[in-house]
């Protein structure tokens, strides 16, 4: 027993503490696009590298227009590798859930216009905002399920946010779909959901279930989950990390703010990874300055400040019991 107590004691504690914490040095994060002029055609190399035709240019009167679509987005990093101008970059956010598919497509033109109804949640939704039970319906694939157990362990701890899983769509108000939804799984989906009471949210997990992945448009007709039932909040991701599908369902509950692309937010320190002052040209002005000092100070280290938040969950966040974060205890991000 004394050896027991002194093992666990020795441990320490494994929970971390503050959600969303700063994710490690080496985490690149999703694609994320900024205002720097992209060459266009004369380019393509983002195009051509991406894996699951995420990317797309147009022209958008006489200047080439990028779009890259999170909801296709597996995070291989290829794009943001091979970008010349640093139109693309690293975002190295765990907090990417949005709430219309429209906002999960980035564009190098300036802040998205989305039409604000478009966010609004459905009527009653208040009422989960202090827990739901969630149904978890896998149609395919399985690590986006992996991420989803690994969200209720020690590390993560999902249940302190008021968030339990349960066995049958009865007890549930919220349904967490994975996988690309393929025919032989459209009907059981509309049942577990139809199974559902009123009010419910229904959260897309990971790409496939958002727009099929890389299953789109194969022979099963596996294309995501919002063409069959309608989904409240998308998190993006192949698969997504256990803190941004706890954002997502936090979004969905009203604890947390959407992600909504801004290039303005975009920080040195958000895309440190790829060494600050090399991004600078491609940052708003006051950013690129604070790019040039952080990256005197420490050329290839995140800055000790903390990043600017693409939302602000934590206001509203419960203050978690955990322990105090404990260097040694601290699992890898990702
Ligand atoms: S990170 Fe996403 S958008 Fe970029 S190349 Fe890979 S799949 Fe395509
Ligand atoms: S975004 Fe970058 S890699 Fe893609 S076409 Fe433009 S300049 Fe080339």
């Amino acid at each position: 027993m004394i050896k027991l107590l002194s093992y666990l004691i020795g441990k320490g504690v494994a929970t971390q503490r503050k959600p969303f914490p700063k994710p490690d040095a080496d985490v690149w994060g999703f694609p994320e696009v900024t205002l720097a002029p992209c060459e266009g055609a004369a380019c393509n190399k983002c195009v051509t590298e991406c894996p699951t035709e995420a990317i797309a240019i147009t022209i958008d009167g006489d200047k080439p227009l990028l779009s890259l679509d999170r909801g296709a987005c597996i995070g291989c990093g290829r794009c943001i590798e091979v970008c010349p101008t640093k139109t693309i970059v690293p975002n190295r956010t765990y907090e990417v859930a949005t709430v219309t598919r429209e906002d999960l497509i980035l564009t190098n033109s300036g802040k998205k216009k989305v039409d604000e109804a478009k966010r609004t949640p459905r009527a009653n939704l208040h009422i989960f905002k202090e827990s739901v039970h969630a149904r978890v319906v896998s149609t395919g694939c399985s690590a986006c399920d992996a991420e989803i157990g690994a969200s209720g362990n020690a590390v993560f701890d999902i249940e302190r946010f008021g968030v339990h899983v349960v066995a049958s769509p009865r007890f549930a108000d919220a349904l967490l779909i994975t996988g690309p939804v393929s025919k032989g799984m459209q009907e059981p989906l509309r049942r577990c959901y139809g199974a559902m009471a009123d009010p419910k949210l229904v959260i897309a997990i990971g790409t496939c279930a958002i727009t099929g992945g890389v299953h789109k448009n194969g022979y099963t007709e596996a294309n995501g989950a919002d063409s069959i039932i309608p989904v409240d909040v998308y998190v993006p991701g192949c698969p997504p990390h256990p803190w941004s599908i706890i954002h997502g369902v936090l979004v969905a509950m009203g604890k947390a703010k959407p992600y909504i692309h801004n290039p303005e937010t975009i920080t040195p320190e958000l895309v440190a990874v790829a060494g600050a002052s090399a991004l600078a040209p491609a940052l708003a002005p006051d950013a690129a300055a604070d790019a040039s000092e952080s990256s005197a100070a420490a050329p290839s280290e995140p800055s000790a400040t903390a990043p600017a938040p693409t939302s602000d969950p934590s206001p509203e966040l419960p203050e978690t019991e955990s322990g105090p974060e404990d260097a040694k205890s601290e699992p890898k991000s990702e």
